[in-house]
């Protein structure tokens, strides 16, 4: 037996005025989302915990089975991992980018103009803190003018503040310590030290002098935000001897996948935004599936229609996300494989952001126990034989229905 978990980022809503009362996914055409609940068991799920708005990341390490509640280390180390820097546990890592600050410190560009960041790299792979100089430091470029930091060394903590002011026109930060730890107090004053140290560094660049004379401010900054610990999990081939395969593009999606043991995949055409090709992602899916028992299947675009308050786009990637769906009904053979069609987390377009209600759940394959449930939406799979449940609770209800559950007792 296989299972295919399919999750729309922020595909959950509320009923919206603009929508006569509906969500997008009621509103929304999508016959093979509902072919799923009509022939599967449905319910909703409470990701966290009741009316506690999920952040993706904590969202998805949900999903994959862990309590984010004990489990969740921070951001930066799963977005560090999804990118494909290599980490241990106990490092720290943040996410970052390449930027302009004045000679006092003033951000006047946070992006730097979208540098390509990896020109730097030659000049950022040896660094030594002063201070520090136990402590190994890498500096990543990955995508554009963004990167990785990764700090290694005894007694780090990931509860450090963020340097980037996360605006134009604001002096860079200085990190502080979030807790009373010695190790908070030790991270802060590495990261302070290093932000000083990549100035003077950055500052030299041959490519600052052609910039000043062209008249554009120096790329001498990065700001670094999101401080993580790779978070404290088994992955699951070591816990249940699951062969598992991610398919996704957000760098967080991925880390966390990575992290609990699963293979990477991308598609040609996945952008991780609104225009993404999802049909590509399924057909990703096809071919890999028989050398997995699990396959994670992340799709973008929902949530970021909702960030943006456009419910008609939310409709539209919810309609592609159908045909997603179908391609798979179509290819796959399901008397050996269940799917589970859900959202990480509930998105409100109205108010932009994440919110606590939670999401619907449909489960179809061959040993489910349908209910008469017809259709797939937050209200309608409120009535499913599912009932309520948590997030962590879906991945050992597919896990058990893949024969991969030890019973408890005797
Ligand atoms: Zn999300």
């Amino acid at each position: 037996m296989k299972a295919i978990i399919v999750v729309g980022d922020g595909l959950a809503d509320r009923p919206l005025k603009s929508l006569s009362g509906r969500t997008p996914l009621e509103a929304a055409l999508k016959e093979n989302l509902d072919a799923v609940a009509r022939e599967g068991v449905c319910g909703i799920m409470d990701v966290i915990g009741p009316g506690r708005p999920p952040g993706s990341d904590a969202a998805n390490l949900a999903l994959l089975g862990y309590d984010p509640l004990e489990c969740y280390r921070g951001r930066g180390a799963l977005e560090a991992l999804g990118a494909g820097v290599d980490l241990r546990p106990g490092d720290v890592a943040f996410r970052g980018n390449f930027a302009c600050v004045d000679e006092d410190g003033v951000v006047v560009d946070r992006r730097a103009g979208r540098v390509e960041g990896s020109i730097f790299s030659e000049y950022l792979s040896e660094i030594r803190l002063v201070s520090h100089p136990d402590v190994e430091v890498k500096v990543l470029p990955t995508l554009g003018h963004r990167l990785a930091v990764v700090l290694r060394g005894e007694g780090l903590s990931w509860k450090v503040s963020d340097t980037d002011p996360h605006r134009d026109g604001m002096r860079i930060l200085r990190s502080i310590p979030l807790d009373g730890s010695q190790e908070a107090w030790r991270t802060a004053d590495i990261v302070n030290e290093l932000t000083q140290l990549l100035r003077e560094l950055m500052s030299r660049h041959p490519i600052n002098r052609e910039r000043v004379e062209m008249g554009l401010p120096p790329v001498n900054a990065i700001l670094l935000r999101g401080a993580g610990e790779p978070p404290a999990i088994r992955p699951l081939k070591e816990t249940y001897g699951v062969r598992g395969a991610c398919v996704a593009v957000t760098p967080t999606v991925r880390g966390a996948c990575r992290w609990a043991g699963f293979d990477l995949y991308t598609a040609p055409g996945a952008t991780g935004g609104v225009d993404t090709d999802a049909l590509s992602k399924a057909k990703v899916v096809e071919r890999i599936l028989p050398e997995y028992d699990l396959v994670y299947l992340h799709i973008k675009g929902a949530d970021n229609a909702s960030h943006d308050g456009d419910p008609h786009l939310k409709i539209k990637v919810i309609e592609k996300i159908d045909l997603m769906v179908g391609y798979l009904l179509e290819k796959i053979d399901w008397s050996e494989t269940y799917m589970a069609v859900t959202a990480d987390h509930t998105t409100s377009t109205r108010a932009k952001e994440h919110v606590g209600d939670p999401v619907p759940l449909a489960l179809k394959g061959p040993e489910v126990r349908a209910d008469e449930v017809d259709s797939f939406s937050e209200r309608s799979c409120a009535r499913g034989g599912l009932g309520r449940i948590k997030g962590k609770e879906l991945m050992p209800i597919i896990l058990d229905l893949l024969g991969k559950m030890e019973i408890f007792g005797s």
